[in-house]
């Protein structure tokens, strides 16, 4: 069993005597991180491989945005866009170059962006697609996931993040990820869009089948529909490229970009999109008093420029196919599949994947299961061979301990 200290067992007393129970984390309680490693309140160390559910990429604390958040916080945090401050223009600049696209909403957490782009995908619909009145339509996938709020919540097929909540907004239709056919068959004249993860993350790192996405782009296309990537977790170098549909080189019209984003320091989200679609916006149509403040610019700023000259996408690739391959090798009959790109990784398991996140927990491993029969692995995209070699070696050893395990 995992002896807890006193002091974590008070602090997590206290969190659930004063914190509603919406989440049910691992009894590990953070104090101290940097790069890939975190220490609980005793001080014992533990590999990250959640990364905060890819928003820490960069790995913790990275001392070059940790200055540029200070250096900005004496200086001027939060204007609302009433005013302009001198940080967003730099910002969006690099944001827009990297990304590719014409310009950029920018928001704070990943849900927010996502409610960008439906907002935008419909008024494109009604302004440009001719739909008619309320009647837009938008096609989005079975198990995804693009948050929490009442659109993403309308959007998900997930019983439980569901249940009880309705009513639900209309005019989302779901298709089964990965079945091109069923994508066809969905499209309607009322279409405005499709809404879709490369990779699901949320929903059990689902990698749809090869040319998958290249088709539904063609699709897209030629139907006259938008194609909206929600790369708020494979963004930024997680899945080995700078973005998961970079690898069938594949162009959204709209890109939903987050969690990275803020560098880890501070939610950044943004939707992006060239002149065509996003000139459709204009003064109060849409706004958030947070979004695009000069604090969250600076860092997000830097956290671009880490991404790029530390070259983390390509780092992602190729410490993901020495993980992959070491975890295959483990050869074990309870590890059904491994599966993902990058350093996205989903291991399957044929017994409960919490199991097997206590086991690792108890060996200085934080992971945690995403779906019920799958342990996520994404740890920051600077680990090195080392801590490489850490985890393989205390993996074995956790899967024998959770084989057994009630
Ligand atoms: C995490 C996530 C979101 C929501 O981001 P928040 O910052 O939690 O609102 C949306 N889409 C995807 C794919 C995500 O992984």
């Amino acid at each position: 069993m995992y002896l807890l200290s006193n002091r974590a067992q008070e602090l997590i007393a206290d969190e659930q005597r004063y914190g509603a129970a919406n989440y049910a984390p691992l009894d590990l309680v953070v104090e101290r991180a940097e790069g890939v490693w975190l220490w609980d309140v005793e001080g014992k160390r533990y590999l990250d491989c959640v990364s905060a559910y890819s928003a820490v990429n960069a790995g913790h604390c990275h001392p070059r945005i940790y200055a540029a958040l200070v250096e900005q916080a004496r200086r001027v945090t939060l204007t609302s866009r009433a005013l302009r401050n001198d940080r967003m223009p730099g910002f969006l600049e690099k944001l827009t170059r990297i990304c590719g696209y014409d310009k950029a909403v920018p928001m704070n957490t990943g849900v927010e962006a996502v409610e960008t782009a439906v907002k935008l995908a419909r008024r494109w619909g009604y302004a440009v697609k001719g739909i008619p009145t309320d009647r837009a339509e938008i096609v989005v996938f079975e198990n995804n996931f693009h948050g929490r709020t009442m659109t993403a919540v309308s959007a998900s097929t997930t019983a439980e993040y569901r249940a009880r909540f309705g009513p639900f907004l209309p005019g989302f239709v779901a298709v089964p990820f990965g079945d091109f056919d069923a994508l066809a068959n969905a499209i309607t004249p009322n279409t405005c869009a499709i809404l879709i993860e490369p990779i699901q993350g949320e929903g059990g790192v689902n990698v749809p089948p090869d040319g998958y996405l290249r088709r539904a782009r063609d699709l897209c296309s030629e139907r006259n529909v938008l194609f909206i990537a929600d790369e708020v977790q494979t963004g930024f170098g997680r899945t080995g490229d700078m973005f998961g549909c970079d690898y069938e080189s594949v162009k959204p019209d709209i890109l939903v970009v987050g969690k990275a984003l803020g560098g880890g320091y501070y939610p950044v989200s943004a939707a992006l999109a060239n002149d065509d679609v996003m000139q459709l916006f204009a003064p109060g149509d849409h706004g958030s008093t947070f979004g695009g403040n000069p604090l969250a610019s600076a860092i997000a700023e830097v956290a671009l420029d880490v991404i790029v000259s530390e070259d983390l996408p390509a780092r992602a690739r190729r410490a993901g196919s020495t993980l992959v391959r070491g975890l295959r090798a483990i050869g074990s009959p309870s590890i059904l599949q491994v599966r993902g790109r990058g350093l996205l990784i989903g291991v399957v398991t044929n017994f409960p994947a919490h199991r097997l996140s206590e086991a690792l927990l108890e060996r200085g491993i934080a992971a945690k299961e995403t779906r019920d029969d799958v342990l996520r692995i994404a740890p920051p995209l600077v680990i090195d061979d080392d801590a490489i070699a850490y985890l393989l070696d205390r993996f074995t050893d956790a899967l024998k301990a959770a084989e057994t395990r009630p």
